[in-house]
């Protein structure tokens, strides 16, 4: 987790010795922060000069795809693509997370059409499903009815979430997303069988860089964003998980206007009947 170096000890009032502890205490968050804001340029830095290189490299070897029909070099090919492409979403994800927690992102929600973008984000991952042999199926019980959100985040939480549930479900298993309606909330359930989350590590996947094992592929980015994301929201999550039973991942967004800030809702630009311009 980051911390906050910024309050300071005022030790002015105590005697000697205290007022000496308070300025120790001083001087080390004065170095802390200094030390957290090198980190972070330096991650912001490095993701930026990673990921020029990494476009310039997949833009060619998709041409070079197009072109080539050898069966071998087009398996070659692909194998680049594939892991050049991973390292690119690592990329990415550091730098959102970056500008996440530099509250560079904004939140613009409006009403709309939830079930179509779940819908959509559902479907992305159903070739991978039925590779892995996977029982895969989305329940909504809202039908068409507009719910307040921020589509790209709530795009971004979704294939986080789904993307984590695939890579944790073994073959044969089942994963399962669902769409509803409980106390003003719009709530997305995402639930898998796999292999489970221990009870002393579910309060820890939360943070950066977190990873309950390091054998998977994957940078322990991703739930941290999905957390800042839906607090942006004024949202909350819930994990509910059994080590090989499965995981149920709760996201919550709230539907009651007040809470967001006037800036935070979109404002829809007014749509004048065709040709019956007001005169005044
Ligand atoms: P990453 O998946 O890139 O490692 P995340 O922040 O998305 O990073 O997740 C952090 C850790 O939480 C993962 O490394 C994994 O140990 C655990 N985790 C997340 N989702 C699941 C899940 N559906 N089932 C089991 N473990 C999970």
């Amino acid at each position: 987790a980051h911390g906050d170096f910024s309050s300071r000890i005022d030790s002015h009032h105590y005697n000697d010795e205290i007022s000496e502890l308070g300025e120790t205490i001083n001087y080390m968050a004065s170095e802390l922060s200094e030390a957290d804001r090198v980190k972070n340029d330096f991650i912001s830095t490095i993701s930026h000069e990673l990921r020029t290189p990494l476009t310039l490299i997949l833009a060619p070897l998709q041409e070079l795809l197009y072109r080539v029909s050898d069966k071998w070099t087009r398996g070659q090919l692909q194998h680049i693509q594939r892991n050049a492409n991973r390292l690119l979403h690592l990329v990415n994800q550091l730098m959102d997370y970056r500008r996440a927690e530099l509250g560079v992102f904004e939140l613009k929600v409006a009403k709309g059409n939830i079930n179509k973008l779940i819908d959509e984000n559902f479907m992305f991952y159903d070739k991978l499903a039925r590779r892995k042999n996977i029982d895969y199926s989305f329940n909504s019980e809202i039908g068409e009815k507009e719910f307040l959100f921020d589509a790209n985040y709530l795009e971004l939480i979704v294939n986080n979430l789904l993307s984590n549930a695939f890579k944790f479900t073994d073959e044969g298993g089942s994963i399962t997303v669902g769409l509803k309606e409980e106390d003003n909330n719009l709530v997305i359930t995402i639930s898998d069988t796999g292999i489970g989350i221990p009870k002393e590590k579910q309060g820890k996947i939360f943070e950066r860089f977190y990873q309950v094992n390091s054998d998977h592929s994957g940078s322990g980015i991703g739930l941290s964003l999905i957390l800042r994301l839906i607090e942006l929201h004024h949202g909350k999550i819930t994990l509910d998980s059994e080590v090989n039973k499965g995981s149920t991942f709760k996201v919550y967004i709230p539907q009651d206007e007040s809470l967001y800030k006037p800036e935070e809702i979109k404002k829809h630009r007014m749509r004048r009947p065709c040709g019956k311009r007001k005169k005044r």
